[in-house]
């Protein structure tokens, strides 16, 4: 039971629904079935939650204006999520966010052909208020994170990212320009993954033009925000009123571009 618990609670803060279809999951399976109910149990939960999150979910989400953004892996495609934050309906967004973030990948993929936009974390499918951890702010689908564009030795490297899930690969800030250590923060460091990381380079280019498209017509579309950590801002070579920084106790942001709507109405 407390096996039961650590998973109901871990799954809805990972995916929302997750801890909910594990529950019933867990109720079903003592009910119907005497022998083999761990497996039972995980059967019929994987089965719910493939079926709600690809039948049921999107059509109540849009009750609530939230909709998913493109997933995939495959070349070619203007703007997608990576599979397992779609797995884990983390890819929803406010439907005018949602064509705010094509927009931005149409005209990057206009400027620099063939370039593939991708976004990370959006928000859960449901409920304002509640937060998308380990980002506080996502929790009305007005927050987005975008990845960085990046290269490898043979140049743009076609919607590829430097970490599975597009967080904790981060860039490095200068010497002396580091957080310092502070107690109870939600910035990561993750020293220990860096080396594991395929060497692929951030393609300052792309990033720069993605980043001046959100700070001219952002505004136009509701942008309110963009974190950015300002070593990367500098290095770049950009600057906007509508650039910030999350300080140093919050998600960093040397790994992905926050983007923040305005409250619509
Ligand atoms: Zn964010």
């Amino acid at each position: 039971v407390l096996l039961l618990g650590a998973g109901i609670i871990g799954l809805t803060v990972l995916t929302q629904i997750g801890g909910v279809v594990l529950l019933f999951a867990w109720v079903a399976g003592r009910l119907l079935v005497r022998h083999g109910r761990v497996l039972a149990t995980t059967a019929l939960f994987l089965a719910a939650y493939a079926v709600l999150t690809i039948a049921v979910v999107p059509p109540v989400a849009a009750l609530g204006g939230r909709v998913p953004l493109p997933c995939g892996s495959e070349a070619g495609q203007r703007l997608r999520v990576p599979l397992l934050l779609c797995a884990l309906n983390r890819h929803y967004v406010d439907a005018r966010l949602a064509g705010f973030a094509d927009a931005l990948a149409t005209d990057v993929d206009r400027q620099f052909p063939g370039t593939t936009t991708v976004a990370l974390d959006g928000n859960f499918p449901f409920f304002d208020g509640f937060p998308l951890l380990p980002h506080l702010s996502h929790d009305d689908g007005q927050k987005l994170d975008i990845a960085f564009y990046y290269a490898g030795p043979d140049g743009y490297a076609g919607g590829a990212l430097r970490s599975p899930i597009g967080y904790w690969a981060f860039e490095t800030p200068p010497a002396g320009d580091e957080c310092p250590d502070v107690w109870l923060t939600l910035r990561w460091d993750m020293a220990a993954l860096q080396p594991l990381f395929p060497s692929l380079t951030l393609e300052p280019q792309r990033t720069r033009a993605a980043l001046e498209w959100l700070f001219e017509q952002g505004p136009a579309f509701g942008l309110e925000r963009v974190f950015l950590e300002p070593y990367l801002a500098e290095r770049l070579g950009v600057a906007s009123p509508l650039l910030g920084f999350q300080g140093c106790r919050a998600a960093r942001h040397d790994d992905h571009i926050h983007l923040q709507m305005r409250a619509p109405g």
